[in-house]
């Protein structure tokens, strides 16, 4: 899952540079979305952060208390850098596509999956059909989810319940079954 995401944050910036696309600085307004859903797959690595970190069952509980449609639990909307995403690293791949990518429609046609604030810029309205073919494709990432963990991948959750599911996921993988906690 490390690599898949990883793969998509490379494939998104080359998208980005040779669009020459690119977010406002300090944007973030897409995390204030409350529709925001994923797979749990998405959110392995982060739980798998916290596990280590023994900050799972604290996280967990946090997300507990929210009510089911709200922002993501991992935005903070105040902080002494500013706002914005707080797992920077662990993000999901909803959140490292967004803005960058491409969905095909009926018709086979790639259409960009993006925001009111990309579509009013110079750089969204040049892109060329060519640059399209070379932008990340949500179904491929999602095929690349699937060929992962099939069930998985097809739990299309509200954004903090993918995360909380993911941080079940990775404690009981360890607790239950007598694996030994990661170094
Ligand atoms: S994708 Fe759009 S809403 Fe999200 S940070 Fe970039 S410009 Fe802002
Ligand atoms: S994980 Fe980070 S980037 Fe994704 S929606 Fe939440 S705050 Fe935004």
């Amino acid at each position: 899952m490390q690599k898949v995401l990883k793969e998509a944050s490379l494939h998104t910036a080359q998208f980005q540079k040779a669009s020459q696309m690119g977010c406002p600085s300090g944007c973030s307004l897409c995390c204030l979305k409350k529709d925001i859903f994923a797979s749990p797959l998405e959110f392995l690595p982060f739980a798998y952060h916290l596990y280590k970190a023994d900050k799972a069952d604290a996280f967990y509980d946090e997300l507990e208390l929210r009510p089911d449609n709200t922002i993501c639990g991992i935005f903070t909307p105040l902080s002494l850098d500013g706002w914005g995403c707080t797992e920077y690293e662990y993000r999901g791949l909803i959140c490292r596509l967004f803005g960058y990518s491409t969905t095909s429609d009926k018709m086979h046609q790639k259409r960009m999956v993006t925001c009111k604030t990309l579509k009013e810029t110079t750089a969204y309205q040049q892109v060329k059909p060519v640059q399209l073919i070379q932008a990340p494709s949500f179904q491929d990432y999602y095929m690349q989810l699937a060929a992962i963990d099939f069930q998985l991948a097809n739990e299309s959750l509200p954004i903090n319940q993918a995360i909380k599911r993911a941080i079940e996921l990775v404690s009981t993988y360890y607790s239950y079954r007598g694996n030994k906690k990661p170094a």
